[in-house]
C-alpha cells in the first residue's frame, strides 16, 4: 500500500475484501453485486437495531488507518474464503507478481516477520496499498465507502491470519476508534 496517505507503518500487502469484491468483468459482478446488496440489508437491520438502542453503527464513523506490529495482509495465500489474485487482477503481469512473491509458507518473500516490516515498503507493488484509487481499480468501490470497506478488509484479514481473538484484532481496533471521524 504506498503512495500512502494512511500508510504510516508496517508492511502492508493486499488488503482483499474477501470474497465480497471480485474484478470488474462480467462474472464476478455478479457475486459483487449479490454481496454488496446482502450487505446492504444487513447493515440496514443493524443500523435500526442500533438506532433502537440509541447507538449510532460503528462503521460509519470510521476511518480507515493501519496499525503497526500488524501485517496480516502480508500473507498473500489467504485461504479459500478469500478471492485468489486469478479473480481481482485485469493484468496479467499482477496475477504472476503476485505468486512470485507469495512464499512456500504463504506469506510474502518481502515481509519481514521478525519487525513485522515490509522490506520494500517504498517500492512495495501498487497493489500492497490501501488507497481509495486501489481499491476503486480492484474492487470497484467507490471513494466514499473506502474507510468502511478498508476497516472491514482489514478486520477479515486480521481475523484470518491471526484469530478473531487476537492482540492485532483488539489494536486494529482501538486504532480504529481513535481515528472516526466524529
Ligand atoms: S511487498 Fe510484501 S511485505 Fe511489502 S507490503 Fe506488499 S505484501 Fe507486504
Ligand atoms: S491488515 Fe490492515 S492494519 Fe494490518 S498491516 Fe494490513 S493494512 Fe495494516
Amino acid at each position: 500500500m504506498m503512495t500512502a496517505i494512511h500508510l504510516r507503518n508496517t508492511g502492508m500487502g493486499s488488503v482483499v475484501p474477501s470474497p465480497k469484491y471480485v474484478r470488474n468483468n462480467a462474472m464476478p459482478r455478479l457475486n459483487i453485486l449479490a454481496m454488496a446488496r446482502k450487505r446492504i440489508q444487513t447493515r440496514q437491520v443493524q443500523s435500526k437495531a442500533k438506532r433502537d438502542n440509541g447507538k449510532q453503527p460503528r462503521e460509519e464513523n470510521e476511518k480507515w488507518s493501519c496499525v503497526s506490529g500488524c501485517g496480516a495482509c502480508c500473507k498473500l495465500a489467504k485461504g479459500p474464503s478469500f478471492a485468489p489474485p486469478e479473480d481481482i487482477f485485469m493484468d496479467v503481469d499482477d496475477i504472476v507478481l503476485y505468486w512470485s512473491m507469495t512464499g512456500p509458507d504463504g506469506w510474502c518473500v518481502n515481509y519481514d516477520k521478525i519487525n513485522r516490516t515490509c522490506s520494500i515498503y517504498s517500492e512495495r507493488p501498487y497493489f500492497c496499498r490501501v488507497e481509495p484509487d486501489v481499491f476503486k481499480k480492484l474492487y470497484g468501490i467507490n471513494e466514499k465507502n473506502f474507510n468502511k470497506e478498508a476497516c472491514g478488509s482489514c478486520r477479515d484479514t486480521i481475523k484470518n491470519v491471526y484469530g478473531s481473538i487476537s492482540s492485532e484484532l483488539e489494536n486494529f481496533n482501538k486504532a480504529i476508534t481513535k481515528t472516526r471521524t466524529n
